[in-house]
């Protein structure tokens, strides 16, 4: 079952998050948080058991953009699905995400279905 790593300066919205994620009836076996992507990049150097990044854009240290310019230009040997989940849903930020390696996206507020649609690629539902 996949590990998920949330990445969110908001650690409401990361439960919030979590607690749709089960709602929604994805299977999730473990939980890792990060606070900004300053954090979440060391996670992800360290440990190559994730198998989800979802991904805040605005953050304090390191946004979500350029956490997955950063993790990308790495060229770690596991390809990690990032999908960014953002208040941010201009069409061109979200062009500027997928060009950098943005997997999927979903802007915020988002419903069960929404996360669903999005996330049951990666997630098994069940
Ligand atoms: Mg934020």
């Amino acid at each position: 079952m996949p590990k998920v790593l949330l990445v969110d300066d908001s650690a409401v919205m990361r439960k919030i998050i979590q607690r749709n994620i089960k709602e929604s009836g994805m299977v999730v076996s473990e939980y890792a948080e990060a606070g900004d992507g300053a954090q979440a990049l060391d996670m992800v150097t360290k440990d190559d058991s994730v198998d989800l990044i979802l991904l805040d854009w605005n953050m304090p240290n390191m946004s979500g953009i350029d956490f997955i310019k950063s993790y990308r230009s790495l060229n770690l040997p596991k390809k990690i699905p990032i999908v960014m989940i953002t208040t941010e849903g201009s069409t061109s930020k979200i062009q500027e995400a997928k060009d950098y390696g943005a997997d999927g996206y979903l802007k915020k507020p988002f419903t069960a279905d929404q996360l669903r649609d999005t996330l049951g690629d990666y997630l098994l539902v069940n």
